[in-house]
């Protein structure tokens, strides 16, 4: 079975994980910092933080912007549920903004509607989560424009979005944005198995960041109320967690760090072939803007009637082609209908969940294989 995406591992990415095996370090060594730094330099960013996940970057994210009880975060109803989870970790309330239909990233102009009558109604977010859905960048500096006018904060969450970018500028240099969140999953643009980072120019959220990642515990001197520390001397200053990244997992990240512009580049070839082969069908691609770059961690299509997607499903998995939704959207997973959210509340993003599919698209892929299953998509929908 072909996968509708999957990781790409050279000989080179094995060298440097064994390596880190036979070092001196395990966890808490010199190649974290270097995949940092690696990631700063990269993405023009001040800090980076790698942690063991997005969903441990988006949480740590949250709590450096110091969202609690009774805070409200915002975040689109068509995004994988970390999105929004993040948000609940931290005892706050979440909400979601429709999607626009074009580009399928959460609507702006549904946005500003929201916020103009949440002000009357004193509720206000605190954080809006957007999501580069499939790497393509959401218009930042609209969005930037309202938090300044609406005062809340932003995080993206990038997960998709690895080497994206927006007006030329890479995704995650924060030019736009409080931080920016990124996943390592081997379905997403480059791996460490798992792992994620978090990006921000902002010191006090890039400390704040590390501390929440590492159990709150400090062992910077400048930074201990006690003022006569002895030499094993640290002190926990938050509840914090366990969401370091290995050595290992660095490694791999470091050595995948060197491909990813190529990588973007394959996927976007490869994305455009798709279009070239059904560009003849009632099919709706992602509207891209023409300043921006999309990374392509999925090849999401919307057809013009609902189950079809069902019916091409099957079809392309008897070829053994895997292919997947993105997204159910959260709000009406079981949990999320427990808080009270209900079928008819994000209509854009239920209707669009019902016509889409993403179909395979990775680095190890081949032209012939995107040529074989446009063919088939072509049989079933003429
Ligand atoms: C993959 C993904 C995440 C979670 O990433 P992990 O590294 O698996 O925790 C969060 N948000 C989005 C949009 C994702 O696609």
């Amino acid at each position: 079975m072909i996968p509708y995406s999957r990781q790409n591992i050279d000989d080179e990415d094995i060298k440097a994980v064994l390596k880190v095996l036979k070092s001196d370090f395990l966890t808490q060594g010199p190649v974290v910092k270097k995949f940092e730094n690696k990631i700063i330099e990269s993405l023009k960013c001040k800090h980076a933080i790698a942690v063991n996940s997005a969903t441990s970057a988006l949480h740590i994210a949250c709590l450096a912007l110091n969202v609690k009880k009774n805070d409200i975060v915002w975040t689109t109803p068509n995004s994988f549920v970390a999105s929004a989870n993040c948000a609940l970790y931290c005892d706050a309330n979440i909400d979601f903004v429709d999607i626009e239909n074009k580009t399928w990233n959460m609507s702006i102009i549904e946005l500003e509607k929201k916020l103009k009558i949440a002000k009357k109604n004193k509720k206000l977010p605190k954080v809006v989560i957007y999501v580069h859905l499939a790497g393509n960048p959401i218009d930042q500096k609209k969005i930037y424009n309202l938090s300044k006018l609406y005062n809340f904060k932003i995080i993206e969450d990038a997960s998709h979005a690895f080497g994206a970018k927006y007006k030329k500028s890479y995704i995650g240099n924060c030019r736009w944005s409080d931080i920016t969140v990124f996943s390592f999953h081997p379905v997403k643009i480059i791996t460490t198995a798992e792992g994620g980072v978090a990006t921000t120019n902002n010191k006090n959220y890039a400390e704040k960041m590390k501390l929440f990642a590492s159990h709150g515990i400090t062992k910077d001197k400048k930074n201990f109320l006690n003022k006569k520390p002895n030499p094993w001397h640290y002190e926990q200053h938050y509840l914090g967690y366990n969401y370091r990244m290995s050595e290992i997992h660095a490694a791999l990240g470091l050595s995948q760090l060197k491909k990813f512009k190529n990588f973007v580049k394959k996927r976007n070839n490869l994305a455009n072939l798709y279009k070239k082969n059904l560009n003849s069908l009632k099919i709706t691609f992602q509207e891209i803007d023409k300043y921006n770059l999309s990374s392509y961690h999925l090849f999401i299509i919307s057809f013009s009637y609902e189950d079809i997607n069902l019916k091409v499903f099957k079809e392309l998995k008897k070829n053994k082609f895997a292919s997947n939704i993105h997204y159910q959207p959260i709000h009406l997973q079981p949990y999320f209908k427990k808080l009270g959210f209900k079928k008819g509340d994000f209509p854009i993003a239920e209707d669009f969940s019902k016509l889409c599919l993403s179909i395979p698209l990775s680095t190890s892929l081949n032209e012939t294989d995107i040529i074989k299953i446009s063919e088939i998509i072509k049989k079933i929908i003429k």
